[in-house]
């Protein structure tokens, strides 16, 4: 029984080693409908043929599993070990989340893409913002973005690249994504800008000191329950916040009326 039960939870965590849980993606992208004007609100629905953004939030995490796509299968994180930054760490030849965004983000900019490429592209690009926001997808190699580093959620075995994707998540709030929009994004137009602000490289960075900090304070064998929802919930709703917007702006850059946009 217990030999039946460590295989369940290794393939529950095996099936979240690719993105936040699918909560975070709706939240991120839900953020991101709510901040675009409405005449880039509409080409995007024109892109995405009268889908939202939400209905596609999740689309890539399925779509890496099949033959087709397997070739984005790294395009959802990227690591950079102890002693490294992004720029030093080693590449994967496969593509990362960093360079998969810019190059979509390039690849549509360019305006050359069939109706059919952009609708892809486009639906990968809502993914990927909102997993590049995920603190596990910028973590280290040498644990597999924490995937070997074990810890005990409330009582139970866990990797802290679960805890981190889905059941932080799930315990913090017991929000629907409109709910989550509606609690956390309430920023004032300075703060919206700060964090709009860089490029796609300074936003990951970013997320890789957050996954930083969470090495330092949850350690292989650390016991995981309601001090620390308490202490990572604001944590994790600015990750969403930021995911959100920034896919905003992106989305206001590539089909509204913005023009700049930092390398
Ligand atoms: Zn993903």
């Amino acid at each position: 029984m217990r030999r039946l039960l460590c295989f369940f939870i290794a393939v529950v965590c095996a099936t979240n080693a690719f993105a936040w849980g699918q909560k975070g993606h709706d939240v991120v992208a839900y953020i991101a409908e709510c901040h675009l004007t409405p005449a880039t609100a509409q080409k995007v629905a024109q892109v995405l043929n009268g889908h939202s953004l939400v209905y596609y939030a999740n689309w890539l995490d399925n779509a890496s599993h099949t033959k087709e796509f397997a070739f984005t299968k790294t395009w959802h994180y990227a690591n950079v070990d102890e002693g490294f930054t992004y720029d030093t760490m080693p590449k994967v030849e496969s593509g990362d989340v960093v360079g998969a965004i810019n190059l979509i983000v390039n690849q549509i900019k360019g305006g050359l893409l069939s109706p059919q490429d952009e609708n892809i592209y486009l639906r990968m690009l809502i993914h990927l913002v909102g997993d590049m926001h995920c603190p596990m997808h910028a973590g280290r190699k040498s644990d597999r973005g924490g995937n070997n580093v074990n810890v005990i959620y409330f009582g139970r075995p866990a990797s802290l690249h679960s805890v981190w994707d889905s059941s932080l998540v799930e315990s913090a709030h017991k929000w629907s994504y409109t709910e989550w929009q509606q609690q956390i994004d309430r920023l004032g137009a300075k703060d919206i800008a700060a964090i709009m602000s860089g490029s796609v490289k300074d936003w990951f960075n970013e997320s890789h000191a957050v996954a930083e900090q969470i090495y330092a304070e949850m350690e292989e064998g650390s016991k995981i329950s309601y001090d620390e929802v308490a202490k990572y919930a604001p944590i994790i709703e600015l990750q969403f916040e930021r995911g959100g917007l920034r896919l905003a702006y992106l989305l206001e850059y590539l089909y509204g009326e913005r023009t700049a946009k930092a390398e």
